[in-house]
């Protein structure tokens, strides 16, 4: 599943293929997109918020996409007659310059909106656990929070139901965006706490925060999600998706179980040992 470093990586790759250049080709599959047309647009920016990706064209309009599941962006040279593969029903969008194609696959969400208002599509997340330092700038403009990182305003709204079981409250969007299941469970072992264990009462949260924006940083340049520090096949993980296996640190048998508000339930795996409470 997608989680904030992938979306960035693959951001990046997007900008490298289609910023500054002029779209040749536009292949929208998406009902409510059908007749738009968006050749002759020049792509101005890439930019990732969380798990979700705006293509920001000239002309003000931002192609805004969502890779939920098993969603992707791949980028081809084009074609001699335009695009690639055009035929695979799994393809959701296609757009083309004289060099590049890039092709989105089973996307969850495709929509058009005008750059000013990404604020509507985007407004309800929380800042992004990837984003630029907001500390960092020099001059930070009070922007939308999904633009930045801002650690301060993530533990306030973290903080602001301290009951929520901390697993649960770190994959909601609204709180902070870019966090799946995978970072989720593996900086809560790090971080010997377990997922049930209420948010407000998480020893020295903001070192949490900074263990999870430092183990996907560190992914941005690989293929793997690894947290182990281990790329083997099977190694590359504590304790995500090892129910019933042995602890690597102790031993003891992990545990599997659901967590998140009904319907939205998402597996959780911990290690009743290193992960009290
Ligand atoms: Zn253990």
């Amino acid at each position: 599943v997608p989680e904030g470093d992938v979306v960035l990586r693959t951001a990046r790759r997007l900008r490298a293929a289609l910023a500054g250049k002029v779209l040749i080709t536009s292949d929208l599959r998406w009902p409510s997109l059908a007749t738009a047309d968006l050749t002759g647009r020049e792509v101005a920016d890439v930019v990732p918020a969380g798990k979700h990706l705006l293509i920001r064209m000239s002309g003000g309009l931002t192609l805004h996409s969502h890779l939920r599941m098993d969603g992707s962006w791949r980028v081809h040279p084009t074609g001699r007659n335009g695009a690639g593969p055009r035929r695979d029903h799994t393809i959701r969008a296609i757009l083309a310059n004289a060099d590049w194609t890039a092709v989105g696959h089973r996307l969850g969400m495709l929509d058009l909106v005008a750059t000013e208002d990404e604020d509507s599509i985007l407004g309800h997340l929380g800042p992004d656990i990837l984003g630029p330092d907001s500390s960092a700038l020099p001059d930070p403009e009070p922007g939308a929070a999904w633009a930045h990182w801002d650690e301060d305003e993530a533990l306030r709204r973290l903080l602001a139901q301290p009951q929520a079981p901390v697993g649960a409250a770190l994959l909601d969007q609204r709180n902070l965006c870019g966090i799946g299941t995978l970072y989720r469970t593996e900086a809560l072992f790090l971080h010997g706490v377990s997922p049930a264990y209420p948010v407000g009462s998480v020893p020295d949260l903001p070192k949490l925060l900074r263990l999870v924006r430092r183990i996907m940083q560190a992914n941005l340049e690989r293929v793997q999600q690894a947290t182990t520090g281990d790329l083997r096949r099977g190694e590359e993980h504590w304790v995500h998706r090892r129910g019933r296996k042995p602890c690597r640190r102790c031993g003891t048998t992990i545990q599997r179980g659901a967590l998140g508000p009904p319907t939205q339930e998402r597996d959780t795996y911990w290690c009743p040992h290193c992960q009290p409470g």
